[in-house]
């Protein structure tokens, strides 16, 4: 089985090393491999801290993706000896004035009512959690199984651990997909050359609706949704674990690594394809993050940068086959696609590669958003 990938984000390369390991021969497609938002994602997995009303399928996917992310880890580090910068040690929610105390109760409503465990804390026992936050934190959630990865690690882990699979890397953008008698066999490069293949998968997060010679039903109604992070440096333990917080009805998170560095984000933007930063951006998260944790202002600034989450309409992910034979759609994983990276790349190998799709994928078909029959 010949398969080609569009995108060399975590889901193209996840998904390319798990079709490789089942004995397909893969050509990934990315003039930039993981230059998409998966370079500046802070990196939560935290499904349970991200429960929205209304996106119970989506909590089931990303709890079962979730709890493989060790395995996932473990299995990366031993296939290439590179550390993704997992960690598992929960994260903690926080309310900085009453108001956001009550988001936080009814959250925990909800979560308590899908059979969810999560501790609730008061304001003192959150800062015995976190010394470092502001006297005044109110009370707080703490998901114990939620966690985090870095993106950056992680990205370039999976090339390696695909590219000792023998999947080849072909650092060329994809033009658009060649379609033979009604069905997709390849993809045409900017140069009009062309890489045969037995099934595509569009997997270019944002742009992935972007291809020249789609038929119409098989666009996928992906919009770039623009995110800001910004990261900073501690030489000396700050966080403990992934912290959230409401603060006056804004959300804001904080990510420490053991190297030291902490991401702070992020924005939510629908500016088009913009990805500037800009000093409201900057400022909004240094604002929020500093009324939760005031010794933010001592640590070093490092970075700021802006990247597009691969939006769909329900905030879902596209995964599998399209109304074109042998065309696959992998993206709209918009806020959580670091989290699903594992159960997408399982679900996408299995249907590339005709075996069994896990139930939990099910609900996430585009034929979801496939025109009525007139
Ligand atoms: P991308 O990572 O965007 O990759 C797409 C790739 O396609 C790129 O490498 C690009 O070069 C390539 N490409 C584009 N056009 C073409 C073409 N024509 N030919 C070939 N290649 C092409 N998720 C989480 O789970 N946890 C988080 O904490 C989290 N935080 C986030 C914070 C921010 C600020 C942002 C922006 C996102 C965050 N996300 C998070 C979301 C997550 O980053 C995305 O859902 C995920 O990275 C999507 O991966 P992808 O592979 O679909 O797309």
């Amino acid at each position: 089985m010949r398969i080609v990938i569009i995108g060399a984000g975590v889901i193209g390369l996840a998904t390319a090393w798990r079709a490789a390991q089942g004995g397909a021969a893969v050509t990934l497609v990315d003039p930039a491999p993981a230059s998409g938002a998966s370079s500046v994602a802070a990196g939560m997995l935290t499904p349970v801290s991200e429960l929205t009303y209304g996106e119970e399928p989506l909590l089931r996917l990303g709890l079962a993706s979730r709890d493989r992310y060790g395995a996932f880890a473990a299995e990366l580090a031993e296939a290439t000896g590179l550390d993704t910068g997992y960690r598992d040690d929960g994260t903690l929610q926080v309310a900085f004035d009453s108001d956001d105390l009550k988001v936080l109760d009814d959250l925990r409503a909800f979560q308590e009512g899908l059979g969810i465990p999560v501790e609730p804390l008061t304001g003192r026992e959150c800062r015995k959690a976190e010394p470092m936050l502001a006297p005044g934190v109110r009370g707080g959630l703490l998901a114990p199984e939620d966690g985090s990865v870095d993106p950056r690690r992680l990205a370039p882990a999976l090339l390696a651990a695909g590219e000792r699979l023998g999947v080849r890397l072909v650092r060329r953008r994809a033009k658009g997909v060649v379609i033979e008698r009604d069905a997709a066999a390849g993809v045409r490069l900017e140069d009009a050359s062309e890489i045969r293949a037995d099934k595509v998968l569009l997997a270019a997060g944002p742009w992935s609706g972007d291809l020249d010679g789609l038929p119409s039903g098989t666009v996928p109604p992906v919009r770039p949704v623009k995110g800001q992070v910004v990261r900073l440096r501690t030489p000396v333990p700050f966080l403990r674990r992934t912290t959230r917080g409401v603060v006056k009805g804004s959300s804001i998170y904080l990510v420490p690594r053991a190297d030291g560095e902490i991401v702070i984000g992020a924005t939510q933007e629908e500016m088009g394809f913009d990805t500037r930063v800009t000093a409201g951006g900057l400022w909004e998260l240094l604002r929020d993050a500093r009324e939760l944790l005031p010794g933010i202002t001592e640590l070093e600034f490092a970075e700021v940068s802006a990247g597009l989450r691969p939006g769909s309409p329900d905030n879902a992910p596209l995964m599998g086959p399209t109304a074109l034979p042998g065309l696959y759609l992998g993206t709209g994983h918009f806020r959580n696609g670091i989290l699903l990276a594992p159960v997408s790349a399982d679900a996408l190998a299995a249907m590339l590669l005709d075996g069994p799709v896990p139930e939990v994928a099910a609900p996430f078909s585009p034929a979801r958003f496939a025109p009525e029959p007139q």
